[in-house]
């Protein structure tokens, strides 16, 4: 330790080696290519040397070629939002989106932001781009909203150079004019290291952000060292809890406990939490237990292209008013869940040959049947016992929970000797004959009284009297 006006400072060193070899044009190469090996040791957490290796060429070389490409890209019109889905914890629903931008590289194909969002910021070219994701993000969302998707959130996040822009609460204004989404509906994220790089200047315009009405999060909350007072003076409504804890959320008594501190200081500061990064049925379980609001992560989707969310959002649109409910023509309506396509379409067809049924929906998972079930509120539901992210037996309750009076008839390759799942009116075999999978069904759905064929019904398999 060094000490300077009675401070101890510690001093460490992070080095970059550059092996010369024949590859190597002098010295003014040795130094570049060392200094790039160098700030690879800063980024892996500095106090270590790095040696330069391809990995880094590589970098150097993509990172002089994008320099020159990227400012082109944004008059091409190459770049590109993808959304992915924030879900409330409480009830599964989506809640909102989050606006992530892609770079749609001609030679190179879709990169992600880390490949480019650095270089951006240092060139300036984010204050634009930032810009253009924005607009995008509101248009988008206006029309998600017009196609009746119910009402969603859009995120959308701010680099730390666009907070100093100075005219960055007129722009957001404008957009929010243009685009004619009410300020509530929209969300800015910005990362607590943004914040705390000038904790004064970002208090002044995080006050005129949010008098427009709009909401902000911190992002990557808890990486960035901010001090807790300053969360008081921030006029901030969400902390977004960084994946790196979601990651080691049980398996690590630290990361454990930093989840924990969290969502309990959000609570006492009045602020939503949203835990990012979820991707297991573990870490949501946690997350319900810690009384976290809301989460995102690969556990139910990964960011996906403005197109195919918008298919997702047809698929979970709300349903039309309950008087609707039945079909005019008098059939039931059913939702097939199974994630295999052929057995959906094997139902599909033996249902609606019928001429009983009409199929409304169909899910390839347990989660996306609990989420149709809530907006269609199905008279029926069939539903496959082994699915993908939530199995059959999980998925029962919730969807009886959101839908009371949808029936649930359970689906599986055999059945076992297990009773009757609590709340399923029927257990469905696979590779039962079309004609008795019609009858079963009609039976359990009241639409057939013969006690005879009840109590057959009853033999074969698990029922319960409608
Ligand atoms: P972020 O704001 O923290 O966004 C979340 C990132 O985590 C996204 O990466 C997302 O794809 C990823 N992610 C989501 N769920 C999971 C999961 O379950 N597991 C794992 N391993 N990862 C998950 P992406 O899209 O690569 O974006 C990276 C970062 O780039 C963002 O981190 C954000 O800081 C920045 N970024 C993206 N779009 C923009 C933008 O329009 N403007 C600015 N300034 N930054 C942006
Ligand atoms: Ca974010
Ligand atoms: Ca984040």
């Amino acid at each position: 330790p060094v000490v300077i006006d009675g401070r101890e400072l510690f001093v460490t060193v992070s080095i970059g080696i550059r092996l010369a070899d024949p590859s190597c044009d002098g010295a003014g190469d040795l130094m570049r290519d060392a200094d790039a090996a160098m700030y690879q040791a800063k980024e892996a957490g500095r106090a270590g040397c790095s040696v330069f290796n391809d990995e880094l060429r590589m970098r150097a070389e993509w990172r002089l070629e994008i320099e020159s490409d990227l400012h082109r890209a944004l008059q091409r019109g190459e770049f590109c939002v993808y959304y992915q889905p924030t879900i409330s914890i409480e009830d599964g629903t989506t809640a909102g989106l989050e606006a992530l931008v892609r770079w749609q590289h001609p030679e190179r194909g879709l990169r992600p932001p880390g490949d480019f969002i650095g270089i951006a910021e240092e060139t300036g070219l984010i204050v634009p781009l930032g810009i253009w994701v924005l607009d995008r993000a509101c248009h988008q969302l206006r029309s998600w909203n017009d196609m009746g998707a119910g009402p969603l959130t859009m995120a959308v996040n701010l680099s730390p150079r666009q907070l100093r822009s100075p005219d960055l609460v007129d722009r957001v204004a404008e957009i929010l004019a243009s685009s004619g989404i009410p300020p509530e509906r929209l969300c800015l994220e910005i990362t607590e290291s943004a914040l705390m790089q000038d904790p004064v200047a970002a208090e002044r315009i995080l006050a005129g952000l949010k008098s427009l009405g709009l909401q902000l999060a911190i992002d990557d909350f808890g990486t960035g060292y901010s001090s807790l007072s300053y969360l008081r003076r921030f006029p901030i409504d969400i902390l977004k809890i960084d994946q790196s804890f979601v990651a080691q959320l049980g398996s690590d008594a630290e990361s454990t406990a930093i989840v924990t501190s969290v969502i309990h200081l959000a609570k006492s500061l009045d602020l939503a939490t949203v835990a990012e990064g979820v991707e297991t049925r573990e870490q949501l379980s946690q997350l319900e237990l810690l009384g976290c609001n809301l989460a995102q992560g690969y556990y139910w989707s990964r960011p996906v292209s403005a197109d195919d969310m918008e298919v997702k959002l047809k698929m979970s649109a709300p349903a039309p008013a309950p008087s609707a409910r039945v079909s005019c023509d008098g059939k039931l309506r059913v939702l097939v869940a199974d994630d295999e396509a052929s057995h959906r379409a094997m139902v599909k067809r033996i249902l609606e040959r019928s001429g009983y049924f009409t199929i409304i929906g169909e899910a390839g998972d347990g989660q996306e049947a609990v989420q149709l079930a809530e907006h269609q509120r199905p008279d029926l539901v069939v539903l496959d016992l082994s699915m993908p992210k939530m199995d059959g037996l999980e998925a029962l309750p919730r969807i009886l929970a959101l839908s009371p009076d949808t029936k649930v008839a359970l689906l599986s390759g055999h059945i076992g000797s297990a009773q009757l799942a609590e709340g399923a009116s029927l257990h469905l075999r696979k590779g039962l004959k079309p004609e008795q999978m019609v009858e079963d069904l009609l039976l359990v759905m009241g639409r057939r009284t013969s006690s005879s064929g009840r109590r057959e019904l009853a033999q074969r398999h698990r029922y319960r009297c409608p």
